[in-house]
């Protein structure tokens, strides 16, 4: 992956490539930076640049070998780490090697695929958890003591360690004392999930989320999307273009009402209006209908609302307009700060739950109680 090719990031890159030419770029690094913001994509981008026979000032040249063979994420000196799972039940390994054409597969369509969505890619939908184990670790400790093939370098990519949990002490010897010319580019979204250990060998660069107008222009250059349509997904997607590639997918109209219908009906089972229960099994099963992935669009476009109707009643510039704007005018009346704080933590784990393939009826109608007990005053515990 050339460093062209990712989503906004500009500040970013320039100080990665400036690391390498100054030869100041650590043999352990790690990037870190929320779902969706391009670790993974930067990191290939950066192993690619640095293996590049050509670099130019900006980006790696694309056509020499050692670009070709990482283009296609098929050169013998670039391994990769991920969340993985058994591919059979009685399998006695497990290992990222296991997987690597379908790693390839998916990552060469969209390096910005988030984890769950990977993991549910490999278990087809079976809710199981990945990790990444110490068979994984050994296989790397084995592979990085070879030469090198092709390249000055050895390159070890590992896609979100925060998954090695303990196990990533089987490499911290490997981390601390690398084999010459080895490199390390650990992905990491959740820096409280890694052990201390391995944070303390690493030099962190931290990826910001993705400009607005970045992301803007990236949408409307690839996907040919009116400015208006490209406008709507940047507000949700508050950065991440994993958010944005979904909300590309969907028919995205549709949230705005969902939302309200989400709120109204929750406000009548607050006062304990007659209609209630009605609306509630209409709101119910509406969001079972729309399909997993349309769920969770309409639980982002929800935490924005909630996120936007809060800046508001604060006084804040807001990115609502239109019916959207005038409804959160008459809702911010009625709901309080804390309230909407309770509601929007809600949603993300509504949010949560829908990802891991909980049933949505169930979630849906537990949410919905929730929120009418939060707007009747009553005092709800959320967990965050
Ligand atoms: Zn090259």
């Amino acid at each position: 992956m050339q460093f062209s090719h990712i989503v906004g990031q500009e500040h970013l890159k320039q100080k990665l490539i400036q690391n390498v030419r100054d030869n100041r770029l650590a043999h352990a690094t790690m990037l870190l930076g929320a779902e969706g913001t391009g670790g993974l994509a930067i990191a290939m981008a950066l192993a690619q640049y640095l293996m590049c026979e050509n670099k130019g000032e900006t980006d790696s040249c694309g056509t020499c070998s050692q670009c070709v063979k990482n283009e296609k994420m098929i050169h013998p000196d670039l391994h990769f780490m991920y969340p993985n799972i058994k591919r059979e039940p009685n399998d006695k390994i497990q290992a990222s090697t296991t997987w690597i054409k379908e790693w390839r597969d998916t990552i060469l369509s969209n390096p910005y695929i988030n984890v769950i969505d990977w993991i549910n890619f490999l278990g087809k939908g079976d809710n199981k958890q990945g990790n990444i184990t110490k068979g994984d670790c050994h296989e790397t400790i084995k592979k990085l003591s070879l030469k090198t093939y092709e390249s000055p370098y050895k390159i070890q990519i590992i896609w979100l360690a925060e998954y090695l949990g303990l196990e990533g002490n089987t490499l911290l010897k490997l981390i601390e004392e690398p084999p010459k010319d080895c490199i390390f580019i650990l992905v990491v979204e959740n820096i409280e999930q890694v052990i201390n250990t391995i944070i303390s060998r690493t030099q962190i660069i931290k990826i910001p989320p993705i400009d607005d107008q970045e992301m803007k222009a990236h949408l409307i250059q690839k996907y040919e999307i009116s400015e208006d349509n490209a406008k709507k997904i940047i507000r949700i997607a508050d950065g991440s273009f994993s958010t944005a590639l979904k909300l590309l997918d969907g028919d995205e109209n549709t949230n705005d009402e969902l939302t309200m219908m989400f709120l109204k009906c929750s406000f009548k089972k607050a006062y304990k209006q007659p209609d209630a229960a009605k609306l509630m099994d209409s709101m119910i099963a509406t969001f079972a209908t729309l399909g997993r992935e349309k769920q969770k669009n309409f639980c982002k476009y929800a935490l924005f609302y909630l996120r936007e109707c809060l800046l508001l009643q604060q006084g804040g510039r807001t990115k609502l307009e239109g019916a959207e704007l005038d409804y959160a005018k008459k809702t911010i009346a009625y709901i309080q700060p804390d309230q909407f704080e309770k509601i929007h933590l809600l949603i993300n784990r509504l949010h949560y739950h829908i990802e891991r393939n909980a049933a949505p009826k169930s979630q849906m109608m537990s949410t919905l109680l929730q929120t009418s007990r939060i707007l009747a005053g009553e005092y709800v515990l959320v967990d965050s």
